[in-house]
């Protein structure tokens, strides 16, 4: 063990769950975080799902299509602006290269490995330090608009059991029969496919907790420090300078999210991430006789509903539209009509106006896997890249990092995460 702290540079979900685990291996960490609080970037408001069962990379042929055919449109849930392209140019092609089948299936099942790695170290944490964050373990359930897209979803689970996930297809009638909400729109659905070992919990609530456990363990954490430079000497880390100080370091973490590339612009290294803005809309359902109880996704449109405690939380849509802070209200209503599609009576008794609002930008890789591990530069490492999964992907990614960086053997095989692959 080195004598100075490991910096680390980002307190959300990726930061937090790295400091960690590395104080459990005796390590010193010091996580600098440029907002007043942590977690209050992406992993804030996300749609609180913990699914291995979702383990496929957003490049599908499908999912391309979709992108593509949101451009220039407001209405659509995918959407990508035209004044992006120069900076989308090369991670697309990446992006692109890694929607061939071959790549994206074995980019699926290295992710369903890292994620299992992860829930399971996730539930560990919860039982071990009491952990409260609205978690569920009821699962997740998929629920299906047409017969083509359940054939297809029953293959896709199938594939995904081969590594353990368990998955019960079910009819419109056990739909129902698990969430009594959606009889509703019994007569809209063709079948929904319930992933049992699936868990759900509000991310944010378990990085303050997280927060907490940190500190306890003589983890130090500075928020309100932005970093604005990593200096680096004959190929080297040498000191990173916060808004503050200069502090002098061997090992720095990036785990800064969709923020990473710019801490990087004065190396050569070029980490294909780039944000893709995702919404959210919170609804307080405390006063509702009948609340939803199952996390639903409906797939096609990468949307979700899920049960967080007295909240239900609608999330999904994808912008590529850079750290846009503009709010599309399009999208917004994008949202609302989700969430009337699936439970219109619990909509009729609430005001969808007064619920909250957030945005968060998913640090997306091109082949949907994170960049874990150490760089060209001596003491530069990286835990970032984990796209629409990094609460799913939190915990194991962390562990593995840990393990690379004090020499030992991980749980499971590194190999596919590690940032030697794009740099
Ligand atoms: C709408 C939506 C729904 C989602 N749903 C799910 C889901 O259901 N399940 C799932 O697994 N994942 C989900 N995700 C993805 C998940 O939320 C993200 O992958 C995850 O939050 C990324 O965590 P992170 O720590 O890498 O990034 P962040 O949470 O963004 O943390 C990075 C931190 O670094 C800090 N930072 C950046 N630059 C600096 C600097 N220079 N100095 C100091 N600090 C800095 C930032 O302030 C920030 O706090 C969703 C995302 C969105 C947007």
């Amino acid at each position: 063990m080195k004598e100075d702290p490991i910096i680390i540079i980002g307190g959300g979900l990726q930061g937090l769950a790295t400091a960690n685990a590395l104080l459990d291996r005796g390590e010193k960490v010091l996580l600098l975080e440029r907002n007043s609080g942590v977690a209050l970037e992406t992993s804030f408001a996300n749609a609180g799902m913990l699914t291995p069962s979702q383990a496929q990379p957003w490049n599908s042929v499908s999912d391309i299509i979709s992108i593509l055919s949101g451009i220039g449109k407001k209405d659509s849930s995918m959407l990508i602006k035209l004044r992006e392209f120069p900076s989308l140019f090369f991670w697309g092609m990446g992006f692109l290269l890694n929607s061939s089948k071959s790549r994206y299936l074995s980019n699926t099942d290295n992710i369903c490995r890292l994620a299992q790695h992860s829930l399971e170290l996730t539930r560990k944490a919860r039982e071990e330090y009491k952990l409260h964050y609205d978690h569920s373990s009821l699962g997740t359930m998929k629920i299906f608009r047409d017969e083509l897209s359940f054939i297809k979803g029953k293959k896709e689970a199938e594939r995904l059991n081969d590594h353990g996930i368990t998955f019960t297809c079910l009819e419109v009638k056990d739909v129902v029969q698990v969430e009594p909400l959606l009889d509703d729109i019994s007569d809209q659905i063709s079948g929904g496919i319930i992933f049992p070992e699936d868990e759900v919990g509000d991310a944010y609530k378990f990085c303050t907790e997280l927060e907490k456990i940190i500190r306890q363990k003589g983890g130090r954490i500075h928020v309100n420090t932005e970093v604005k430079k990593i200096l680096f000497h004959k190929g080297k880390v040498n000191s990173i300078v916060t808004d503050r100080v200069e502090i002098k370091a061997s090992r720095v973490i990036l785990a800064s999210g969709s923020w990473s590339n710019k801490l990087l612009s004065n190396t050569r290294l070029n980490l294909p991430v780039r944000p893709v803005k995702g919404y959210s809309l919170t609804l307080d359902i405390s006063t509702l006789s009948d609340k939803p109880k199952m996390a639903i996704v409906d797939e096609g449109i990468h949307t979700a509903v899920t049960p967080l405690g007295y909240l239900l939380r609608v999330a999904g849509t994808a912008e590529l539209a850079g750290f846009s802070e503009e709010i599309h209200q399009k999208r917004i209503d994008y949202l609302n009509r989700t969430l009337e599609n699936i439970y219109p009576s619990i909509c009729s008794n609430l005001d969808l106006e007064e619920g909250s609002l957030w945005y968060g930008f998913r640090p997306m890789s091109i082949d949907g896997m994170p960049y874990i591990g150490l760089t060209k530069i001596e003491g530069l490492f990286l835990n970032t890249g984990h796209g629409h999964l990094g609460w799913t992907l939190a915990m194991g990614s962390a562990d593995l990092l840990a393990d690379i960086m004090t020499g030992k053997d991980p749980k499971i095989s590194a190999k596919p995460y590690l940032t030697s692959r794009a740099l």
